[in-house]
């Protein structure tokens, strides 16, 4: 099962958001971003891998 994470803070809480002037996005639920294409991943283990290679640890993202 493939997931999408958002492209601001790399939360996984994306889900579509529909504009009526701006078709389609998908806004994040932490950070409030809207965006029109989030990352995704297919497995648990892309997407870990993909916060170790840009710093960020998964557990670190709670406040
Ligand atoms: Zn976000």
């Amino acid at each position: 099962m493939s997931f999408r994470v958002c492209i601001n803070c790399y939360g996984i809480r994306v889900y579509p958001y529909m504009g009526f002037m701006v078709g389609q996005r998908y806004q994040c639920q932490d950070c409030q971003e809207q965006m029109v294409i989030p990352i995704e991943f297919d497995t648990q283990e892309d997407y870990e891998a993909f916060l170790k290679e840009m710093g960020v640890s998964p557990k670190d993202q709670e406040e």
